[in-house]
């Protein structure tokens, strides 16, 4: 079997901006790109995301897989290759690695793991019901909040950061009312992210339930309310709503990789250099979301996507592989 320089796992913008430096630089990377892992398809979490405003270089701003498929395409112009598929299994116990896909089995003298993050939920037994069978819940806004059912609806989102006000806001575009509840009365989120919230609320669009949690999802084949209980008082109460958006945050992916790398106590992969993107074993490298908890950008995954490549290309340089 051909051992290829460099397999990239993940085509989000950490994976792809990898491949691109990487393939500039004749290493001729092979990327798994991915099929559903995760909940997330191939272009990553910025497939699900509509206008990007903060991606440097596009000041009217650009949708998300219309800058995924770009970055793809530059990839793909200076010589990645790219398999569609999961990583079911690696071996990194010995050189080269082996990276397994249900179809394929592929040897590396270097890896970068880019495989992002995915959405929480609250793991309510009907909340994946309804999610599952297209009841009304959902973890992306974005992907799901345009859809008829929703217009002219109230609408809850679960949440208090910068993800809860932004689906927030794009669903006021559509439903009658958005419900935000939180289990605190403080967002979480950005002051910008904030003043947008309460602009929304002085115009009737949106509305705040403090200090409540979430405790049961109602609906048969539909969602139709919510039971929450408040947290301060422990009173419970049915809110009435014809849709439900979680946005509490992400799990990095990186079960794939238990025993096998270091991560911490919330699964992200540990880097054992500092300012580099050197993963606990050598010749493994980690660029994007699944490393970092604390950015979680774009352009952050991106710029630690380009340091994981010249990373990889510099350590595969010192053993004698160019
Ligand atoms: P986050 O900042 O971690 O916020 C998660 C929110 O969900 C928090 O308010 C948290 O409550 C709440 N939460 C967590 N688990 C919960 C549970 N089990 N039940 C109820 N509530 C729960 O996540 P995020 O909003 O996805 O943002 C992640 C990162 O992306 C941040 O760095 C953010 O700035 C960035 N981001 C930026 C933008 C933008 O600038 N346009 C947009 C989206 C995201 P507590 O507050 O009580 O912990």
């Amino acid at each position: 079997m051909a051992v290829e320089k460099l397999v990239i796992v993940g085509s989000g913008p950490a994976g792809l901006t990898a491949a691109i430096y990487a393939a500039r630089a004749n290493l001729h990377p092979l990327c798994i790109e991915g099929y559903n892992a995760g909940g997330l398809i191939p272009g990553g979490q910025l497939m699900f995301t509509t206008e990007v405003e903060n991606y440097p270089g596009f000041p009217q701003g650009i949708q998300g897989p219309e800058l995924m498929k770009a970055l793809r395409d530059q990839a793909e112009r200076f010589g990645t290759r790219f398999i569609r598929d999961d990583v079911s299994a690696v071996d990194f116990s010995r050189r080269p690695f082996t990276v397994q896909t249900p179809d394929t089995t592929v040897q590396a003298h270097a890896v970068i793991v880019a495989t992002g993050a995915r959405a929480n939920w609250l793991d309510l037994e009907n909340e994946q019901r309804l999610a599952k069978s297209g009841g009304g819940v959902s973890a992306c806004a974005v992907c799901d909040g345009a859809l008829p059912v929703f217009r002219n609806q109230e609408v809850a989102v679960v949440g208090g950061g910068d993800s809860a006000i932004e689906e927030g806001s794009y669903l006021t575009k559509f439903a009658k009312k958005v419900l935000l509840i939180h289990r605190r009365d403080q967002l979480r989120a950005s002051k910008a992210m904030q003043e947008r919230f309460f602009r929304l609320v002085k115009e009737g669009k949106m509305e705040a339930v403090w200090d409540s949690v979430v405790v049961d999802v109602l609906g048969d084949k539909t969602i139709t309310g919510l039971r929450l209980k408040n947290v301060k008082t422990g009173a419970a109460r049915d809110l009435a709503c014809k849709g439900l958006f979680l946005a509490i945050g992400h799990t990095p992916n990186t079960e794939l990789f238990k025993s096998v790398l270091a991560m911490d106590d919330k699964g992200y992969l540990v880097l054992t250099k500092a300012g580099s993107t050197y993963a606990s074993v050598e010749g493994v490298f980690a660029a994007g979301d699944v490393a970092d908890h604390v950015y979680r950008q774009a352009v952050t995954a991106a710029g630690t996507g380009c340091m994981s490549a010249l990373d990889a290309e510099r350590w595969l340089a010192a053993q004698g592989i160019e």
